[in-house]
C-alpha cells in the first residue's frame, strides 16, 4: 500500500527484500522511482496510483539492477529515465536482468526490463512538471547509481545505500578500481542534504529514516565501511545471523567483500 511520507511523496515497500518504490506528485502526474517487485506488486501499484488520480509521467530506476529497472504496461509509457552510465551498463547486462527478474519476481514482463533512457550527461534535476528533483550522481553500489532528493519536502530518495537492513554492497563486480573508496565517496555527495533540511530518507530496501535517523544512516554505513577494511569481526546490527532480513545471502555478500577488502586495501 502506497503510504504518504510528506508533501509530495508516497512509499510502497513490496515483499521482496523490503523494496520500496517512491512516488513523487507533481501537477499533472508523478514521478515513479524503482517500480516493484512482483507482477502482482506492480498491477497492483498501478491500480492504487488510478485509485489516487495519479497517471504516471515519468520513471525513474536509481541504478541498474534488476530490481530497480521493472516496470508495468499498466503504468503506461512514460519515459524511464536513469543516468548515462546507469543506462549503459543496464544495456549490456540486460539478459541476466531479465533472468534474475523472471526468476526472482514472477509475473513481470521481462521485454519491459531496464528499458531506460539516459538523462543528459550531468543533468543535476530532472524536466518534469513537479516539484524540483535533484540528481546525486555518485559511484559506489553500482555504476551510474544517483539518487533523489526533493527539496521542498525535505525528502532523500537513496536508492540501494543507507538501508537500515542491508549493509554497504560495494560495486565488486563492474571493474571499478577502489570501489571502498567509491562507496565513500557516494555518501559524502548525500550527506550534502544534511544541510538542505533533509528531514527523511527513503532506502532502495528497509525502512523509512526520519529526522534525528537519517544522520543514523549515514553513521551506521561510514561505520561499516571503517570496519570492513580492518582484521577484527565487524560487528553490526544488520549482519545478525537471527535478523528477519536476508542473513542466508547478506552475510557471505559481507564476508566477500570483507576479503577483497582485507586484500586490496591493506587495513
Ligand atoms: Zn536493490
Amino acid at each position: 500500500m502506497l503510504v504518504q511520507v510528506s508533501e509530495h511523496c508516497w512509499v510502497r515497500q513490496s515483499s521482496f527484500c523490503q523494496s520500496n518504490t517512491v512516488v513523487v506528485r507533481g501537477d499533472g502526474g508523478v514521478l515513479v522511482v524503482d517500480p516493484g517487485v512482483t507482477g502482482a506488486e506492480l498491477r497492483s501499484l498501478a491500480e492504487e496510483l488510478r485509485s489516487l488520480g495519479f497517471s504516471p509521467v515519468v520513471g525513474f530506476s536509481t541504478h541498474p539492477h534488476w530490481d530497480h529497472m521493472l516496470w508495468s504496461r499498466e503504468l503506461g509509457d512514460p519515459p524511464r529515465l536513469a543516468t548515462v552510465d546507469a543506462v549503459a551498463h543496464a544495456r549490456a547486462s540486460l539478459t541476466d536482468a531479465r533472468e534474475k527478474a523472471g526468476r526472482l519476481a514472477p509475473g513481470n514482463d521481462l521485454a519491459l526490463v531496464g528499458l531506460l533512457d539516459a538523462l543528459p550527461r550531468d543533468a543535476d534535476s530532472l524536466d518534469w512538471p513537479g516539484p524540483d528533483v535533484h540528481v546525486l550522481h555518485h559511484r559506489g553500489h553500482a555504476p551510474g547509481h544517483a539518487a533523489l532528493f526533493v527539496p521542498a519536502d525535505g525528502v532523500l530518495v537513496a536508492g540501494d545505500m543507507l538501508s537500515d537492513v542491508e549493509v554497504p554492497l560495494l560495486d565488486l563486480k563492474s571493474g571499478a578500481t577502489d570501489p571502498l573508496a567509491d562507496y565513500e565517496q557516494g555518501l559524502d555527495v548525500l550527506e550534502q542534504v544534511l544541510d538542505q533540511g533533509c528531514r527523511a530518507l527513503v532506502p532502495g530496501h528497509g525502512a523509512v529514516a526520519a529526522d534525528e535517523g537519517v544522520r543514523s544512516r549515514f553513521h551506521a554505513d561510514r561505520a561499516y565501511l571503517d570496519a570492513v577494511r580492518r582484521p577484527s569481526p565487524v560487528r553490526d546490527h544488520r549482519l545478525d545471523p537471527g535478523a528477519d532480513y536476508g542473513p542466508d545471502w547478506l552475510i557471505p555478500e559481507h564476508e566477500a567483500q570483507r576479503s577483497w577488502c582485507l586484500a586490496h586495501d591493506g587495513g
